[in-house]
């Protein structure tokens, strides 16, 4: 038995959860019985376990079981009950109101207050990654995207802490094969990533939608759904295997007539002030180890990529997370982390929820996403 990585994440600002999706029915109407691998043992934290030994090993009061088993040595690194500590942990009856209101609402009113922020979903495919960003449109299940995006209407609305003028702007993009799409605009593919004083870093080209309303976003929302779904270049096959960014901008100018300003920081001109924030809410592709073996062509060098523009996150975000203070912060190792380079660590709340199944049968893969989400604290 291994206690591992006790201890929080160290600034304020970087937050990494776990949550557990509940059994789905398949899995309970399968023909062997359910077996759950992963037991939520508190609000911060949580044991996985292959089922070798009693769960109460972790306290010194389980016997072990002789190590000599040939299944034993087929997995030494991962046999038996891993315990790990996070800033937060969901289990499978938590509600996606929870997880937004403890998880994602910080976030949303940093944007509001005129900083960069990102919240990021990273998991096994089918683990519940767009169940929590995206959830259901409308009713209890919603998600993320959609509470954030009522959360900042709301507060403009209802004018509470905030004064002046607001402009929202979304825009939805995919990246996939390290290729940017513009999820509202299918006929734009292949957009590069800039950066300049004014704006900060930014993808040209990519449209951007004024949005008055959640209604209208969640109409760009589904639009850009349905093309992922449905696009020219077969998206739905590819869904699980391509990261996809909402981006939502919020202007406030105070005092004086609204511009079209920098990312991130505050403009004065003319009396005006402008500050702007930006929310990122990324659908990562799915975690799972592709192997290589097997695969070729296209299909080997789209393997290559996803695991490497992974392992790129989880090296910026060891950097950034560094105790030691920062050493170099590799952004320009993949299109994600540099379309991120002014939306991670600093002054960005910067939110990470892995996601993990409770079945037995992806009891490596999810001992693998606790340790990524373990190194990223
Ligand atoms: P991913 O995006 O990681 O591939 P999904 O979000 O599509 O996974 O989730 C897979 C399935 O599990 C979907 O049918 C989804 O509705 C369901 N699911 C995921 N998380 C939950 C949850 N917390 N509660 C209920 N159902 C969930
Ligand atoms: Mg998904």
């Amino acid at each position: 038995a291994t206690a591992e990585s006790p201890g929080t994440s160290e600034g304020e600002n970087f937050k990494v959860c776990i949550r557990v999706r509940p059994p789905l029915p398949r899995e309970l109407d399968g023909r062997i019985a359910f077996s759950e691998c992963v037991f939520v043992e508190s609000d911060r934290s949580v044991t996985i376990s292959d089922g070798s030994m009693p769960l109460n090993a972790l306290d010194g009061t389980g016997v072990p079981p002789s190590p000599s088993t040939l299944e034993a040595m087929m997995h030494a690194e991962s046999y038996g009950n891993h315990r790990f500590t996070f800033d937060a942990v969901y289990g499978p009856e938590s509600h996606q109101e929870d997880v937004y209101e403890s998880c994602a609402k910080p976030a949303v009113t940093s944007t509001l207050a005129g900083y960069n922020a990102t919240m990021i979903a990273y998991g096994q495919t089918g683990t519940g990654k767009t169940f929590t960003m995206q959830g259901a449109p409308r009713g209890e299940m919603r998600g993320i995207i959609p509470r954030a995006i009522e959360d900042v209407f709301y507060t403009i609305e209802s004018g509470g802490d905030t004064k002046g003028r607001f402009l929202v702007r979304a825009a939805y993009l995919q990246i996939y094969n390290e290729v940017i799409y513009d999820l509202l605009k299918p006929e734009r593919t292949n957009l590069a990533i800039r950066e300049d004083r004014r704006r900060g870093v930014f993808v040209e080209g990519l449209s951007e939608w004024v949005v008055r309303s959640p209604e209208a976003v969640r109409l760009l929302m589904d639009r850009g759904a349905q093309q992922r779904a449905t696009g020219a270049t077969r998206m739905n096959e590819l869904s699980s295997r391509s990261h996809a960014v909402f981006v939502v901008v919020v202007e406030n100018a105070r005092g004086g007539q609204i511009s079209q300003q920098a990312h991130g920081g505050t403009n004065a001109e003319d009396g005006v002030s402008v500050r702007v924030g930006k929310l990122n809410l990324v659908d990562l592709a799915g975690s799972e180890r592709l192997s290589l073996s097997g695969a070729a062509g296209q299909r080997l060098e789209e393997t290559k990529r996803i695991n490497a523009s992974l392992s790129a996150l989880g090296n910026v975000i060891s950097a950034l997370t560094d105790p030691r203070g920062r050493p170099h912060v590799p952004y320009r190792d993949s299109k994600l982390t540099r379309l991120l380079t002014d939306s991670l660590g600093g002054n960005c709340k910067t939110t990470m929820i892995c996601h993990v199944s409770p079945a037995l049968e992806a009891f490596s893969e999810g001992l693998s996403t606790l340790k990524f989400a373990s190194r990223a604290k």
